[in-house]
């Protein structure tokens, strides 16, 4: 994907600030209390204040994927471990501008060790690809938990809370400028929300200083095609932000 130009800075920012935010839950800091104004991006109007409280700014320009990969190791830290094949930990550019974020891996994602490869995973690489006109390998892709839970239930609040620091580290690492909460899981999860996603869908959230689109879980949308079109209308805001042509449907 083509490099961001003039929002490098804050970019680096955002990613400082993840970095520490994910450092701060690992050690097992909830919240950090905002003594002064956090300008990491001033967001337009239309988009909505952060839901949780803000953090400080630390940088660390050290955090890669690679070191958060080797931090979780052969990771046992939640009861989901024993019941995975492979885990999960995330794919594509790891400089993306953009980075979608499901739920938690399938049984093909499990078996493949690539987070949606499934016919969920197809549809979302027909949003990618014939619809942003880019490439699968173009953006960064994970989910919420790296190991499937049983069954396909949702994770469980443990579980998340177990998981979800090295996917702040993941973002962290990745300094996006537009994340993409694909379902209502990842969505009121990231967002620390109860709202329905119909509610969410199609507005803008803030997450630390990075721009937040909520939309359907492709997976959704095979079970609910006529709703395909809501989604294009919410890859449409993306590809705005991100200042790509909308060319295709
Ligand atoms: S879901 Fe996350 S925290 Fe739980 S075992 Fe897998 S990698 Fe570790």
């Amino acid at each position: 994907m083509r490099a961001m130009g003039a929002q490098g800075e804050t970019r680096e920012l955002a990613r400082a600030l993840l970095a520490h935010v994910a450092h701060q839950r690992l050690l097992g800091v909830a919240e950090v209390p905002r003594a002064t104004p956090c300008a990491v991006v001033t967001p337009p109007s239309n988009v909505t204040p952060p839901s949780r409280a803000a953090s400080t700014i630390a940088p660390d320009a050290r955090e890669t994927l690679e070191t958060v990969r080797e931090d979780l190791g052969d990771c046992q830290r939640c009861k989901l471990a024993p019941g995975r094949r492979t885990l999960v930990f995330g794919v594509g550019d790891p400089r993306s501008r953009l980075v979608f974020v499901g739920e938690g891996p399938g049984a093909d994602e499990d078996a493949k060790g690539e987070p949606f490869v499934g016919r969920a995973g197809q549809l979302l690489t027909e949003i990618i690809t014939k619809g942003m006109q880019l490439r699968r390998e173009d953006v960064y892709i994970c989910n919420v938990v790296k190991c499937r839970p049983p069954g396909n239930r949702n994770p469980e609040p443990d579980e998340v809370a177990a998981c979800e620091p090295f996917l702040v580290r993941q973002l962290g690492a990745i300094g996006p400028e537009v994340i993409v909460a694909l379902g209502k899981f990842a969505a009121q999860t990231l967002l620390r929300s109860k709202t329905p996603i119909t509610q969410m869908r199609g507005q803008w959230f803030d997450y630390h200083g990075i721009k937040l689109m909520p939309t359907f879980h492709p997976a959704y949308l095979l079970r609910n095609p006529g709703d395909k079109r809501l989604v294009w209308a919410d890859i449409q805001k993306v590809m705005g932000a991100l200042g790509l042509p909308v060319a295709g449907k």
